[in-house]
């Protein structure tokens, strides 16, 4: 039974308080997926840092979500560079005095059979989703030992543990993040860090909708037969997920309340990869 107090904070938070008064940094929440989770997350009581390439939009995403500019902050950075994370990560921590959960969730998509695939474009793809996840979380280990505890949450994908043709350096890095993921719970576990990857399945978001006509082209078919033959033909019922469904899988591994569940991957995609 809750107690008084308990049941105003639930109030408080106007969504059930999960989270309450977590810091909570959020990569690439300036827009789709990760726009969802630190929307999510502040309705559960947590801090919220959006940190985004675009400047812009990651302090209008936090302006959406307290006016005040008291529970939620934009910050600029590209995750791919070392400085950037540094600075921004650092500004998070200092701001709301603490870091409690990454969501390390930028990533873009580059589609081209491997045969012509230009590698720079290779290495741009490989260094957001990697040496992203790898500069994020390093900034975050550092606070969250300090703590002695914390939870990071990686963006995964189906592709995480299948291939799909033209997608050869997103599947590389999404299947690379679990290896992160697991050597972060092996060495954090002492520290009161646990890490885990979402893996979700197509979710209608700019980064999807700017696949479809790509895809389209490559593959010589039309727009609606990629997302029937190739995008949801796996499904067990032809549906995308949504920004609602990640989020949903996000707050569970965030308010997760022990260092049991660590290392693992959690796959939200209807189906699509079971295992
Ligand atoms: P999105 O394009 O809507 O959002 C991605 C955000 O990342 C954008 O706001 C963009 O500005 C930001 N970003 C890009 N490069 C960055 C950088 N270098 N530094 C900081 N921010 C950067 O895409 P989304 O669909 O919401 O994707 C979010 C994550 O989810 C990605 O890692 C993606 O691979 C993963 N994912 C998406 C789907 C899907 O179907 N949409 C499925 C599985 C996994």
């Amino acid at each position: 039974m809750h107690s008084q107090n308990e049941t105003s904070s639930y109030k408080h938070a106007s969504g059930g308080g999960r989270l309450l008064d977590k810091v909570a940094v959020i990569t690439g929440a300036a827009s789709g997926i990760g726009k969802e989770i630190a929307l999510s997350f502040a309705r559960e009581g947590a801090k919220v840092v959006i940190a985004d390439l675009d400047q812009s939009a990651a302090q209008k995403a936090a302006s959406d979500i307290d006016p005040m500019g008291k529970r939620a902050l934009g910050v600029g950075m590209d995750v791919s560079k070392e400085e950037q994370v540094e600075s921004g990560m650092a500004q998070a921590i200092d701001t709301f005095g603490g870091l409690d959960i990454l969501v390390s969730n930028a990533g873009v998509q580059i589609v081209a059979p491997l045969v012509d695939f230009d590698f720079d474009k290779w290495k741009k793809l490989l260094s957001i989703h990697l040496d992203g996840a790898f500069l994020t979380t390093r900034a975050a280990l550092r606070q969250m030992y300090r703590q002695n505890s914390g939870s990071i949450i990686y963006m995964g994908s189906v592709h995480s543990k299948e291939a799909s043709p033209l997608k050869a350096p997103y599947v590389t890095a999404k299947h690379g993040l679990i290896g992160l993921a697991k050597v972060v719970a092996k060495e954090g576990a002492a520290h009161g860090v646990r890490a885990n990857v979402i893996c979700p399945g197509f979710v209608r978001t700019p980064l999807v909708d700017k696949q479809i006509p790509e895809q389209a082209r490559a593959l010589g078919i039309s727009e609606a037969d990629v997302i029937k033959t190739a995008m949801l033909k796996e499904t067990v019922d032809g549906e995308f997920t949504t920004v609602q469904d990640v989020a949903e899988a996000a707050l569970f591994l965030a308010a997760f309340p022990s260092n049991a569940l660590t290392g693992q991957s959690m796959v939200v995609s209807h189906g699509w990869f079971m295992q």
